[in-house]
């Protein structure tokens, strides 16, 4: 406190019980339907009543098994989808937008309707935990209420003031054909999000799910399709980096929309940029190294919720997620302590059980990945804990892992790893510079009672999503627009009020009267 010259008494004063109700809704985003039972906040969704749960896990139990999944489609066959999609641009993109509107609209509530359905596939093919499934499914309806809403908004035409005996006016229209790119991560909230926002737009849409989650994609077109979006102009083409780059590649792309690892996004911009023909947009939403800086001040009860819950919810796979802590010298051997004895207590275990906090990773390949990173930690790094649960098939148990630098954080870790480093108040600055130097920023933490701190800490490091005082995930439609810049991506943010302008292109006709 004294470095800063901040009177105790000055000392912003904690709220007795942080966002327990969580940020409000997005006031345009319909509330809840009963059988949620549930409020939305920061944490995801919170159960009501135990009987709604109850109500929720029937439905799941009862939903029919996956279907197989689809084959992944040959070059031929992507060809042939983008040109089908193209087929039916002109009258899709001709279409009232209140009507595109309501069929998204009518896609939210078919999503509702068929919770038990989407709750399985989520947890089956996905692997998430009932919180997370739960939480996705409400971002996922979320995202199609929300651009509805703002397509009507952003895409009314604008009469510009222009001479006497002229009529000016500005419009906006879908660009063509948008290739969505999605993350198995969030194989329904992210998948839909951008498929609803690129037809919501006026744009034909071809998708590709991941590999690792092609059947929630199949689902979710066609809850888009049965609530009236035309089977040409949305079409579905599973498949993995071959089928992805088949499709960037094609000559009717006129846009694209991916969310996934910096590396797949800059190949994707390559690629783009060596076609002939139009100059075809990217919207990129990729990775991030996600610090969170702690001073001595902050509250050592909320810090470990707020850790816990940012760097282990999904199993670390988010990219919002925590991936070093930065604690004052002064408080870190306390608050460490704290953290790893709740991190202790967190449940591992199959997703589908309601108590389960920390389910498997997605597939052997990614915790191979974070396995070579543990196995090969930067010199002085080492592994302070490891909850004591064992780690059969692609269970990874959290860790804490003491780097010495934080330049040591070489490499997004997508999983349940949290990498800390300690500093001292004469060290603040160098921290911060470099942590700016990493060249990412998606999302950043800070939690300190100094009035000032947070604000010094956001003014030299770049973050598209500040969090003071509370968890780094779990983003809300509407109420915290979502993406990064620089290495984690080209904006605009997800679910935000400038989303929707990056799917279009404008047209200003001007008429002598
Ligand atoms: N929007 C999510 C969140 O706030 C993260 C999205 C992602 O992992 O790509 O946690």
């Amino acid at each position: 406190v004294a470095d800063e010259g901040v009177p105790l008494e000055r000392l912003v004063r904690h709220p007795a019980e942080p966002l327990a109700e969580g940020p409000p809704r997005h006031p345009r985003v319909k509330p809840p339907p009963a059988l949620f039972g549930t409020r939305r906040n920061s944490r995801g969704v919170e159960f009501g009543e135990a009987a709604s749960l109850a109500a929720l896990v029937a439905e799941r139990d009862a939903a029919p098994p996956l279907p197989p999944a689809p084959r992944d489609a040959t070059e031929g066959e992507a060809a042939l989808e983008v040109a089908r999609a193209q087929s039916a641009f002109r009258a899709w993109n001709a279409t009232p937008v209140a009507r595109r509107a309501a069929i998204l609209r009518r896609a939210a509530d078919l999503l509702e309707e068929r919770r038990g359905a989407f709750i399985a596939a989520i947890q089956d093919e996905g692997f998430r935990t009932l919180d997370d499934a739960l939480s996705e499914l409400r971002e996922a309806v979320d995202f199609c209420r929300y651009y509805a809403e703002e397509a009507e908004r952003v895409m009314a035409p604008v009469a510009l003031p222009g001479p006497v005996g002229e009529s000016d006016r500005l419009t906006l229209h879908g660009r063509g054909v948008f290739l969505c790119i999605a993350p198995w991560n969030f194989p329904l909230a992210i998948f839909l999000g951008q498929v609803a926002a690129a037809l919501v737009a006026g744009n034909a849409v071809v998708a590709k799910p991941a590999p690792q989650t092609p059947r929630i994609g199949a689902l979710a077109i066609a809850a888009l399709h049965d609530a009236g979006v035309p089977r040409e102009a949305c079409r579905l083409v599973p498949g993995g980096p071959e089928t992805g780059a088949a499709l960037v590649a094609h000559p009717a792309i006129a846009g694209v929309a991916f969310t996934g690892s910096t590396a797949t996004a800059r190949s994707i911009h390559r690629a783009l940029a060596a076609k002939d023909g139009p100059i075809v947009p990217l919207i990129a939403e990729t990775g991030g190294l996600n610090p969170m800086i702690v001073d001595a001040t902050a509250l050592p009860e909320q810090v470990t919720d707020d850790v816990l819950t940012s760097a282990f919810r999904s199993a670390g796979q988010r990219c919002s997620a925590l991936r070093l802590l930065c604690l004052q010298e002064d408080a870190a051997e306390r608050m460490l302590a704290m953290i790893a004895g709740a991190c202790a207590e967190l449940k591992l275990g199959d997703p589908r059980d309601p108590a389960t906090h920390v389910g498997p990773l997605i597939d052997a390949a990614a915790k191979a990945r974070i396995m070579r990173w543990l196995a090969r930690l930067p010199p002085g790094a080492r592994e302070i804990f490891r909850h004591p649960a064992p780690e059969p098939g692609n269970f990874l148990a959290p860790r804490i892992v003491a780097l010495q630098r934080p330049e040591d954080l070489t490499q997004e870790v997508f999983g349940p790893v949290l990498h800390v480093v300690r500093w001292r108040a004469d060290g603040l600055d160098g921290l911060l510079r470099s942590l700016a130097a990493s060249g990412y920023s998606l999302t950043l933490g800070v939690q300190s009672r100094r009035a000032g701190f947070a604000a010094r800490v956001a003014a030299a490091v770049p973050g598209g999503n500040v969090y003071v005082n509370r968890n780094m995930v779990g983003a809300v439609v509407g109420t915290q627009p979502f993406g990064g810049e620089g290495l984690s991506g080209t904006g605009p943010k997800a679910g935000g009020p400038h989303y929707l302008l990056r799917f279009v292109s404008e047209r200003v006709v001007s008429i002598n009267t």
